[in-house]
Order: structure tokens, then C-alpha cells, then sequence
């Protein structure tokens, strides 16, 4: 298939482009560099031993996204691109829901003008809002607590939407839980910019010595040592989940809604403790206060993407955390 990847220099979508090369796709990058950076596109290149296309755009421009399409005759669409910083969507609430929201109907729109039927979205575990029940099943109940769940939500809804109308139509809603990791090469990863809000490419700035201290948002929760526990996937892992979408989607119609995650979860401070086993450095840590917005426990139940796309993950926290470290500490 010949696949846009829209976000495709964004840290999930550097590493899809390269599993969906491998498994024999034709593939096609659009990114705005808006939280990328063109050398990542080098890096793809070297990896994968060929240049692939990329064009800079912004997907909110509906001529532009117009105009690709009737350029590239894509057979199906990868749409990562989206802003993703919680803190920040409750501070930039109109940006995030134009930029996550616009770029979604834009895509839709060229699609259904030039006939391209077959969409993998980037959703999260967000949208489960606060879990009642452990663990998550695609078919709980879906709430959020941001603007940022909010733009995937929404999202969501336009798309069953658009498929309903469109019998033509067919999506694959992927709901990640939380990716970490990075590519064995060491040549790409996560690379925030400024202070991270995640838990991952914090410690990593700890062990570089760039921050001096993990703050452990809250040690008093019900889980087994009070930190918060999620779901982490390597996100070589996540990315071969959607070679495996893209092909469920090109062989089916209609709506279909996966969570990928491991179905295990681990503590903050099994992470703090893996991180520092595995690379034999420090990670020094205070117990801070709980941090707004945070539940106690999330994780999937994987059970419906193992049986029906034969996808599971298959990285360890070890590796995880290896990995992670791997491509930090040489960024
Ligand atoms: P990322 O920020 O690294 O990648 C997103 C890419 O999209 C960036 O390269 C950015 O420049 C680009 N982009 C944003 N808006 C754009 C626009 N209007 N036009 C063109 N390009 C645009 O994020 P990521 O971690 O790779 O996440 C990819 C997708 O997965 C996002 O939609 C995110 O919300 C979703 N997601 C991420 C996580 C996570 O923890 N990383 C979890 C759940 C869901
Ligand atoms: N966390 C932490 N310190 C940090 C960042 C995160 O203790 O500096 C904790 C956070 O409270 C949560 C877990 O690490 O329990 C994962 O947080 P992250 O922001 O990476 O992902 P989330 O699941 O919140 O999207």
C-alpha cells in the first residue's frame, strides 16, 4: 500500500515508517515540524537504507492537504499529527482543538474526494477517562478530563461518523497506552523540548544529569507501593500494531477500536528501579505531591488486538528501558 503517514517525524510515526517499510509498504511523511525535526527524516533514511518522500505541511490547510492528495494517489492514511501535551491543552484549549480537530476533517474531506478509504487514527487510553474497572476494555464507557482527551474524543466521533456515511469507508481507532522506548538503533526517540512532562524522558534528563531529581508525583495511592501504575509499550511494539491495523483496515469496513498496550502494569518506581538496573546509573528520586488529573491505575486489556489483528507486544520493561536510555544518552 501507499501509506501518508501525517505526523510521520513525530516520535510514534518515525518509528511506524520504518516498520511499515520493512513489512513492504510504500510510505509517504507530511509533517509541519511544529514538535519534530527535519533530521529525523535522515535518520528514517538511514535506517531504512532508501530516501523517503516528505513533503512540509500543515494538515489544518485545507488546500494544501487538498493538494497532496491529488498529488500522491495514497491507498490509505496513518494520521498521527496532533498536538499531545495535556498541561498545555488546558492552557491553549482554542490551538488544540483547532489543530487536532481541523486536520482531522481536512484529512477526511481529501480522502472521500479522492477516494483513499483506509484510516489508522492515533487515539489514547485518555479517552477512558478515570478507570472504574481494570483493566480497560474498548468497550467501557469513554470520558476525558482535558481538552487534549477531548480533541481524541472528538475525533473519534467525526470518524465513526464519516464511516457510517461511507460504506466505503473503513478505520481502525488505535487507543495507546503509554509508549516508551525507543529504536534499537539509538538513532531515534523521544526528544521533547524544554522540561518533559512525561515520566520516561524525564528520568532520562536525571541520568544525563540535565534535571537533578525524579519528582514521584504521590506515594499514596492504593497500588502496590503507593506510586501510579500504567501500562508502558515499547513503541517498536506500538508501531508494528499499526502495520497490523493498516492491513485490517484495507481488508475491512466500518469502525473498528483497539487498544494497544501490554495489559501489564508497572509502578513509577519499578520504572525509577528497571531505568537504573539495566544502564547502572542513579536516578535520584523525591516523593513529591500527587499531580492533578493523575488516577491511580491504567492499563489495557490487549485481549481484542491479539485476537483479532494477531498483534502483541513483545518488548520487556528491560528493554524499554535499555532502549530509552540507548538513544538519550548519545541526544
Ligand atoms: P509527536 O508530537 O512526537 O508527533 C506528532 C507529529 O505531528 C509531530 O512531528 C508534529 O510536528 C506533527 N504535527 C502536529 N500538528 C500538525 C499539523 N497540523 N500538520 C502537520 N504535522 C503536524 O507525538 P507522538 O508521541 O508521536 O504522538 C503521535 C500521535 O499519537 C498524536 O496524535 C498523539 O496525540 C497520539 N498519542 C501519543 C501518545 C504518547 O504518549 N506519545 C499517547 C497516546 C496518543
Ligand atoms: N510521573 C511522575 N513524575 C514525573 C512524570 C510522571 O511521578 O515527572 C508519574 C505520573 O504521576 C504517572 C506516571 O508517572 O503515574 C506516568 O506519567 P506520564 O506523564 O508519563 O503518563 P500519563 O499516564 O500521565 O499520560
Amino acid at each position: 500500500m501507499k501509506i501518508l503517514l501525517t505526523g510521520g517525524a513525530g516520535y510514534i510515526g518515525s518509528h511506524t515508517a520504518i516498520e511499515l517499510k520493512k513489512a513492504g509498504h510504500e510510505i509517504v511523511i507530511g509533517d509541519n515540524f511544529s514538535n519534530s525535526k527535519p533530521d529525523v527524516l535522515e535518520k528514517i533514511n538511514q535506517i531504512v537504507g532508501q530516501k523517503i518522500e516528505f513533503h512540509e505541511i500543515d494538515f489544518t490547510n485545507q488546500n494544501d492537504t487538498l493538494k497532496l492528495f491529488e498529488e500522491c494517489h495514497f491507498d490509505a492514511v496513518i494520521h498521527f499529527a496532533g498536538l499531545k501535551a495535556v498541561g498545555e491543552s488546558c492552557t491553549m484549549p482554542i490551538e488544540y482543538y483547532k489543530n487536532n480537530i481541523d486536520s482531522t476533517l481536512n484529512i477526511v474531506e481529501a480522502m472521500k474526494k479522492y477516494d483513499v478509504n483506509n484510516l489508522v487514527f492515533s487515539s489514547s487510553a485518555t479517552v477512558y477517562g478515570i478507570p472504574k474497572k481494570l483493566p480497560l476494555k474498548e468497550g467501557m464507557p469513554t470520558s476525558c478530563t482535558n481538552p487534549y482527551g477531548w480533541t481524541k474524543l472528538m475525533n473519534e466521533q467525526i470518524l465513526t461518523d464519516v464511516t457510517r456515511a461511507n460504506p466505503k469507508f473503513s478505520v481502525v481507532l488505535l487507543r495507546y497506552f503509554n509508549p516508551i522506548g525507543a529504536h534499537e538503533s539509538g538513532l531515534i526517540g523521544e526528544d521533547p523540548n524544554g522540561i518533559p512532562n512525561n515520566l520516561m524522558p524525564y528520568i532520562t534528563k536525571v541520568a544525563k544529569g540535565v534535571l537533578p531529581e525524579l519528582n514521584v508525583f504521590g506515594n499514596d495511592y492504593p497500588t502496590k507501593d503507593g506510586t501510579g501504575v500504567r501500562d508502558y509499550i515499547h513503541v517498536v511494539d506500538l508501531a508494528k500494531g499499526h502495520v497490523d491495523a493498516i492491513e485490517y483496515a484495507e481488508k475491512h469496513r466500518g469502525v473498528e477500536i483497539f487498544n494497544l498496550g501490554t495489559g501489564v502494569g508497572y509502578s513509577v518506581l519499578d520504572i525509577v528501579n528497571t531505568f537504573s538496573r539495566v544502564n547502572n546509573i542513579k536516578v535520584p528520586y523525591r516523593i513529591a505531591e500527587r499531580r492533578d488529573g493523575d488516577v491511580a491505575e491504567c492499563y489495557a486489556d490487549a485481549g481484542k488486538a491479539r485476537e483479532v489483528l494477531n498483534w502483541s507486544a513483545t518488548k520487556t520493561l528491560d528493554d524499554m528501558c535499555k532502549d530509552s536510555w540507548n538513544f538519550a544518552k548519545n541526544n
